[in-house]
């Protein structure tokens, strides 16, 4: 496993500051509690990250749909879901410098900066609390949610009845969830806002090992084959029975060694029929054959979009020699192409290379340098994992041909500009 590697880091952060992938929240007001914003490149990459996911375990199938529910449900929500009650962490504070830790975190009975005596760990509730409604009082107190799951639970039977599924079928949602961590921080890593992509897939209870182990694979694939990740870098990890959350059966936590150590990425669980058992009175499912009702078991693939984010920035992050790379997959990329007129001061030049731009403009993101020298917006395109350059320079206008160099290789070569766009399709 990799030391902590905390200038990587560093590097990681402030590229993604200085090119626009994500700000600090609030900066000018100082921040707040390590928030971070997405800037035009970070939504970029983010998006497709989203719409990559989308399209892999919803679009492509036929066992799932998709909804998009409210952040803030009724309370008693998470009072069936036992999260008003279990979702605690363990809390310790420095007797000296009053900072706080979860216990779970530390391995000394001192803080761990001052080395000042803790307290005795107590249980500290994640869920964020507001009112809804303009009367602060207890009635109109409510959470936003800290997953996105339970919406799939309580929104079951309407899917249900109106799309017409029947087992084994799933149901996904990507969107925000938020959690009052005790110490939120690495980046975007661990935030008290964030964002997930989650699926519930409802099964028969005897399927359960067999449905696990599909989605122990589709999720190896969205890892290594659609994010392109490292498989060296990921690992899988048992969660002890004794450490299993309150719904769980069964957990594997995929665990990916980010620059500050090795952590969970993603996770897997068996959550047997705990929660509709919890939110339907009477079952919410007939047996086709013997018109029983039951309550379908529960095989949920879980993805935080933020984490995705950072593990695809340290993955893709090279150095070399005379310049950074951003190596991501060009399905990831923000800019797909890049568009350079050879000199700035050539009319002629610039009025082709605008007309090549805005054409491939319909159909991807693409960005437009005519500073400098070639050699600069090559440099500022790697930076931000741009997979193609397109020059346009006087043979261009003899030729209706351009040179599009390839991030990885560097390498460069003529072609048609009525074939760019089959040329940049095929690649992503
Ligand atoms: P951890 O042990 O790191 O606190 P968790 O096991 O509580 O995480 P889950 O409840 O399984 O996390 O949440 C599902 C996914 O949501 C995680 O695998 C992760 O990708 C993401 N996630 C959870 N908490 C956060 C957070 N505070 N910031 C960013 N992403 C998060």
């Amino acid at each position: 496993m990799k030391k902590q590697d905390n200038s990587l880091m560093e590097k990681i952060i402030s590229l993604c500051k200085r090119r626009g992938f994500v700000f600090p929240g609030s900066e000018i007001y100082g921040g707040l509690a390590n928030s971070w914003d997405y800037g035009p490149l970070g939504v970029e990459l983010k998006n497709n990250i989203k719409n990559l996911w989308w399209k892999k375990f919803v679009q492509e199938r036929d066992d799932m749909v998709g909804i998009d529910a409210s952040l803030i449900m009724n309370p008693k929500v998470w009072e069936s879901s036992g999260h008003l009650k279990e979702f605690s962490d363990p809390l310790v504070e420095c007797k000296k410098c009053k900072k706080r830790f979860r216990a779970d975190h530390i391995n000394s009975n001192n803080c761990p900066e001052c080395k000042g005596e803790l307290s005795q760990p107590r249980q500290f509730n994640l869920m964020l609390k507001t009112f809804l409604g303009p009367a602060e009082e207890r009635v109109n107190e409510v959470y936003f949610r800290p997953e996105t799951a339970q919406a799939m639970f309580v929104d079951f039977k309407n899917v249900l009845e109106s799309s017409r599924k029947k087992l084994p079928f799933g149901i996904a949602q990507t969107g925000k969830a938020f959690r009052n961590e005790v110490t939120p921080g690495n980046f975007i890593f661990r935030t008290r806002e964030f964002e997930q992509m989650e699926i519930e897939y409802f099964i028969e209870e005897k399927d359960w090992k067999e449905k696990f182990e599909l989605w122990r694979k589709e999720m190896w694939s969205w890892m290594t084959e659609t994010l392109g990740v490292e498989k060296s870098k990921i690992h899988e990890l048992e969660v002890a029975k004794g450490e299993l959350a309150h719904y769980s059966k069964r957990t594997i936590d995929f665990e990916y060694d980010f620059p500050f150590g090795r952590k969970e990425l993603y996770g897997l669980a068996y959550r047997t029929d705990f929660d509709l058992k919890n939110h339907y009175q009477e079952p919410p499912y007939r047996d086709e054959e013997n018109n029983e009702g039951f309550y379908p078991h529960v095989v949920e693939p879980t993805f935080g979009v933020d984490r995705s984010v950072l593990a695809v920035l340290c993955d893709a992050y090279v150095e070399e020699e005379d310049r950074i790379v951003l190596k991501l997959k060009p399905s990831l990329a923000p800019y797909k192409v890049a568009v350079f007129p050879l000199l700035k001061n050539k009319p002629e030049l610039v009025a082709k290379a605008r007309e090549i731009y805005k054409e491939l403009q319909k159909d991807f993101m693409v960005a437009f340098d005519d500073r400098g020298n070639i050699g600069k917006r090559y440099y500022s395109q790697d930076e931000i994992g741009t997979p193609y350059c397109v020059t346009v320079d006087f043979e261009s206008l003899e030729n209706d041909d351009v040179t599009i160099r390839d991030r990885d290789s560097m390498k460069q070569e003529r072609i048609k500009i009525s074939e760019l766009k089959k040329y940049i399709n095929g690649k992503l």
